[in-house]
C-alpha cells in the first residue's frame, strides 16, 4: 500500500481535506474535496486533482465531527485510493508565542492550544475539536498541527508590540499575524514565478479570501502583517469589519449596552463586506448588484487595501513586487484592476487584458511595480511540514 498524508481544515460545520501522494517528494495532490453538513445532513465531496468528481456521497444523518473524520479516513484508505494514511496535518489558526512551526501534536500541545481558543473563537475551538475527535478514533496516527501564526514568528518586536504598558506584551498582547501557511507557501513558490531577484527584494503580498490580509515580505521572510492580535485586524474582509478604533468598542459597550458577546457578534459575523452591503460577503454577489451600499462595500475595500499598501510599502522602503492571492485576489479581476487604479502613486500601470485574464502578470512592460496573480496553496504547505515530522518521527 502506498503513503498518503490527510490534510484537514476542520470548520464549525465543515471540513475541507487534502490527500496527498507522500511517496513523493513534491507530494502531488490525489484528491481534495470536503464534508459539508456535519450535525446534519452531512455530504462528503472529492475531487481530483484535475476536478473530476472521484466521490460524492451522503453521511449517516446527524454524524459528529469525529465519525465525518472516520469516514474521510476510510475514504482514504479505501481500495479505488488504495492509500495508507501515515500522518494528519492539521490547519490550526493561532500558535501564540509558543509554536514557531509545525509540532507534532499531543496531549500537552492540546492543552497549550487549548488557551489560545478566546484569540481566535471562529476557529481554533473547531481545529482543535476535529484533532481529538480524531485521537479517540486512531491514537496512533501522527497528528501535526500548523500554525496561521507560525510564519510571522520572526517579526520584529516593533511590528509586533501594541503601544501599551509592556507587562501586556508580556502576556501575550501582541501583533501575531495569521494566513502564514499562505504567505510561506508565497515564499516558496515567487522565486520560480517572479524571478528570484524579485522575490528575493520587497514584496508586498495580498491574501483575499473570505478573510484578508497583507504581509510585507523582505528577503522572503514576513517583516509586517496587518492582522494583529486576532485575525479581526487589517483589512475589512468577508464579516469581520478589519482594523477599527478601540472606542468604538468601548462605546457600543458603555452606551449602547452591548455585551462583549454582541460586540463579538457584530465584529466577526456581522460586518465587513456582509455589514456594509447589508446584501452579501461574497464578492461576486457585491460585483453583480447594482445597489449603492454594495458599491461602497467594494470602495472601502480598495480603499482600505491601497491605504496599507502604502504602510507596507513604506515599511519596505519601496516595493519590487505586489501580488493578489486567494478568493479574490485569484479571481476578482475588478477589484484587482481598482487597486490597481488606486495605486498608480507606486506607478504600478495595468495590463487590462493580462487582469482579464488572471495573468499571472497583470501590469504593462512599463509598469514601475509589476503586479502578479499567483493562486495559494495552504493545504500543500500543511502537508510538506507534515510529511517532515513524519520524517523525523522515523
Ligand atoms: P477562504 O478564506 O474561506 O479560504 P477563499 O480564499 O476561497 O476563502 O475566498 C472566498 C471568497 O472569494 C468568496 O467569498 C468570494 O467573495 C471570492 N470569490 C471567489 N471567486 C470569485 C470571483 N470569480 N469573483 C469575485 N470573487 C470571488
Amino acid at each position: 500500500m502506498k503513503d498518503a498524508i490527510l490534510i484537514l481544515n476542520s470548520g464549525s460545520s465543515s471540513i475541507k481535506f487534502g490527500l496527498y501522494d507522500g511517496d513523493h517528494a513534491s507530494l502531488p495532490l490525489i484528491g481534495h474535496g470536503q464534508i459539508e453538513g456535519i450535525g446534519s445532513t452531512p455530504r462528503l465531496y472529492a475531487e481530483d486533482r484535475h476536478n473530476a468528481p472521484i466521490i460524492d456521497k451522503s453521511l449517516e444523518e446527524g454524524c459528529s465531527h469525529g465519525q465525518a473524520m472516520a469516514a474521510l479516513v476510510e475514504w482514504g484508505r479505501t481500495r479505488e485510493a488504495a492509500r495508507d494514511i501515515t500522518a494528519v496535518g492539521h490547519r490550526v489558526v493561532h500558535g501564540g508565542n509558543l509554536f514557531s512551526g509545525p509540532v507534532r501534536v499531543d496531549e500537552r500541545v492540546l492543552g497549550e492550544l487549548d488557551k489560545l481558543n478566546p484569540l481566535a473563537p471562529l476557529h481554533q475551538p473547531h481545529n482543535l475539536a476535529g484533532i481529538r475527535s480524531l485521537a479517540a478514533l486512531e491514537p496512533d496516527l501522527i497528528q501535526v498541527a500548523c500554525f496561521d501564526t507560525a510564519f510571522h514568528c520572526q517579526l520584529p518586536k516593533v511590528a509586533k508590540q501594541f503601544a501599551l504598558p509592556p507587562r501586556l506584551y508580556e502576556d501575550g498582547v501582541r501583533r501575531y499575524g495569521f494566513h502564514g501557511l499562505s504567505y510561506e507557501y508565497m515564499a516558496e513558490i515567487l522565486p520560480s514565478i517572479i524571478g528570484e531577484r524579485t522575490a528575493a527584494g520587497r514584496v508586498v503580498v495580498a491574501h483575499l479570501g473570505n478573510g484578508a490580509s497583507m504581509c510585507a515580505l523582505k528577503e522572503g521572510r514576513s517583516i509586517a502583517t496587518t492582522m494583529g492580535f486576532t485575525a479581526l485586524d487589517g483589512l475589512p474582509m468577508g464579516t469581520r469589519c478589519g482594523n477599527l478604533d478601540p472606542g468604538v468598542v468601548l462605546y457600543l459597550q458603555s452606551e449602547w449596552g452591548m455585551s462583549s458577546a454582541e460586540v463579538a457578534e457584530l465584529l466577526y459575523h456581522q460586518s465587513g463586506l456582509l455589514g456594509m452591503s447589508g446584501i452579501s460577503n461574497d464578492m461576486r454577489e457585491l460585483l453583480a448588484s447594482d445597489a449603492q451600499s454594495a458599491k461602497e462595500a467594494i470602495a472601502l475595500y480598495v480603499y482600505r487595501i491601497n491605504r496599507e499598501l502604502g504602510a507596507l510599502t513604506a515599511i519596505l522602503g519601496g516595493l519590487d513586487a505586489f501580488v493578489f492571492t486567494a478568493g479574490i485576489g485569484e479571481h476578482a479581476a475588478p477589484i484587482r484592476a481598482r487597486v490597481c487604479e488606486l495605486a498608480s502613486w507606486a506607478g504600478i500601470r495595468l495590463d487590462e487584458k493580462a487582469n482579464e485574464a488572471h495573468g499571472p502578470r497583470i501590469t504593462t512592460e512599463d509598469s514601475a511595480v509589476p503586479v502578479w496573480v499567483v493562486p495559494t496553496d495552504e493545504e500543500w504547505m500543511i502537508a510538506r511540514h507534515t510529511q517532515a515530522i513524519v520524517h523525523q518521527a522515523h
